[in-house]
């Protein structure tokens, strides 16, 4: 059922979504949590791969609603937090592909135990403060409104990270 949910969401059915769709199946099964749509769970995503659309289409952990953040390692991990419970649990993939077809990869991890997939462990960050509303101020150079805490001091102006020249990390 999960499975073809995520397909439905997804466009199309590959291993990426079936690691996705197993560590919902994870949490559901560890954490005791269902599909969020008071937004108490959250995921905090260490990729942006397939898997991703699996926990929004499963449990409704989405970009917009601000239960869906992007920590990016790379690792083909995620992380759930469920802020009324104050249950966490980190979900990494330790059964990678060794030489098995993709199909047969896809087909082998839908069948898998979850715990013969992943490894399980306590998040390796902490969950920030629920989203809340912050004022925005209009840059002074181009004159687009971003929060507050968007925005950087340089040459004695507030401006957004788009007029921002941030030497350290050499843009230009
Ligand atoms: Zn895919
Ligand atoms: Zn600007």
């Amino acid at each position: 059922m999960f499975w073809d949910t995520a397909r439905k969401f997804h466009g199309h059915e590959c291993p990426g979504l079936a690691i996705g769709v197993k560590a919902c199946e994870a949490a559901v099964e560890k954490m005791g949590v269902m599909s969020s749509e008071d937004e108490e769970l959250v995921c905090v995503t260490e990729n942006d791969a397939c898997g991703v659309d699996a926990v929004q289409a499963i449990l409704g952990c989405s970009l917009g609603k601000g239960n869906l953040l992007y920590h990016s390692t790379g690792k083909m991990a995620f992380n759930f937090f469920d802020r009324r419970s104050g249950k966490k649990l980190r979900i990494c993939l330790k059964a990678r592909n060794s030489g098995m077809e993709r199909k047969a990869y896809m087909n082998y991890l839908l069948q898998a135990p979850v715990d013969e997939i992943f490894s399980f462990g306590d998040p390796k960050m902490e969950l920030p403060p629920k989203a809340g509303r912050f004022p925005s101020i209009p840059c002074e150079i181009c004159g687009e409104a971003a929060p507050e805490h968007k925005m950087r001091l340089q040459d004695g102006k507030k401006v957004c990270l788009d007029c921002f020249h941030d030497y350290s990390r050499g843009w230009k």
